[in-house]
């Protein structure tokens, strides 16, 4: 066991402050590594104030790590000591179901381990995660991060990244492909990126004119601004897959309404209320599909590491110490980012 120093936060209402752990010594299959930067995802604010109904006090939150290894279980083959990791949502699977047994961790029939507020499968005890100087993560859900890549603008894509990577791969975007990338956060930005980096026609849908700019910048090579009916009218019927990363409440038809036959959205955003339903004709009579998508597997996201890698690819990040992270929550929920927090472990070290 080895003390950790962490943020934490003891109910739902308090704010996150200092707070020592116990880190496992690593088991035979364990990479132990230091945490140099973690994202700050909406989910971790989420949780930390238990609005999913679901958190454990007290809770560590963190699922964007990039960490270096210091210390490897005896039957680790994969990494040692100095390697560049990174750690996502997950820890553990069962390992045996049908999802499972696809790479497909993420939808395990038995419950996906998470990264914090999770249980581990062999000791029981609750997860911490990456708000904290030291991690110890199995090294089958540890990930390879390119060492060609700022470490800091990694750790967004072991959420953020994976979660619009996964639906733009499933959905095939790619060259000849008009994809719409619905709203310009922390999801948005990344779907922006990669979409146009696998080679799709890129619409960026936004309702905010400021954004115009900055979306050009990251890659698309369109913006309409989704309150405007003509501007929406000019791409009815046009596009092969949409990701909708909005999490407000909001309709979905005139949305729906731009795909092509046979065309999808996916959603990706986590709404506190869901949306209203669509209209069914908006659908049928174009067999449009509306989906949803989690995250990614494991090996998954391994492969989108390689692709950032490749395409040098990276999230637009703010880093911060970790004593900032409950103002940074407050900008967060005002959407005051561009466009990802990323916390420094070492404010955390000195
Ligand atoms: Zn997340
Ligand atoms: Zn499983």
């Amino acid at each position: 066991m080895s003390t950790t120093y962490a943020y934490a936060a003891t109910d739902a209402t308090a704010p996150l402050a200092p707070f020592d752990i116990q880190r496992r010594a690593p088991r035979a299959h364990d990479v132990q590594m230091e945490v140099l930067f973690c994202g700050v995802c909406h989910s971790d604010l989420h949780q930390a104030r238990n609005e999913w109904q679901n958190t454990v006090f007290p809770v560590v939150p963190g699922h964007e790590i990039v960490g270096r290894v210091t210390a490897v279980g005896s039957n680790v083959t994969k990494f040692k000591p100095g390697d560049l990791v990174g750690v996502g949502c997950l820890v553990d699977s069962c390992r045996t179901c049908a999802s499972c047994a696809e790479g497909l961790e993420q939808y395990c029939e038995n419950g996906f381990v998470g990264t914090y507020n999770g249980v581990d499968r062999v000791d029981g005890q609750i997860t911490y995660g990456g708000y904290s100087t030291q991690l110890v993560v199995d090294e089958a859900f540890t990930l390879r991060v390119p060492d060609n890549l700022d470490p800091a603008g990694v750790a967004p894509l072991l959420c953020a990244g994976i979660t619009t990577y996964s639906p733009l791969r499933t959905w095939g975007a790619g060259p000849g492909k008009k994809v719409g990338i619905v709203g310009l956060g922390g999801l948005g930005h990344m779907g922006v990126k990669l979409a146009r980096a696998m080679g799709a026609h890129v619409v960026l849908f936004t309702t905010s004119p400021s954004k115009i700019e900055d979306a050009k910048r990251l890659g698309a090579h369109e913006v309409v601004i989704s309150k405007n009916p003509q501007e929406m009218e000019a791409h009815l019927n046009s596009f092969d897959f949409i990701l909708n990363t909005v999490a407000a409440q909001h309709d979905l038809n005139p949305f729906l309404n731009l795909l092509k036959r046979d065309g999808t959205m996916t959603l990706v955003g986590a709404p506190e209320h869901d949306h209203p339903s669509p209209q069914v004709f908006n659908l049928i009579l174009k067999r449009r599909r509306l989906a949803g998508s989690l995250i990614g597997g494991i090996a998954e996201t391994q492969e989108m590491l390689d692709f950032c890698g490749q395409h040098g690819i990276t999230s637009d990040i703010e880093i911060i110490p970790m004593q900032k992270i409950n103002e940074a929550y407050e900008r967060m929920l005002r959407s005051d980012v561009k466009y990802r927090f990323v916390i420094d472990l070492d404010s955390l070290r000195k």
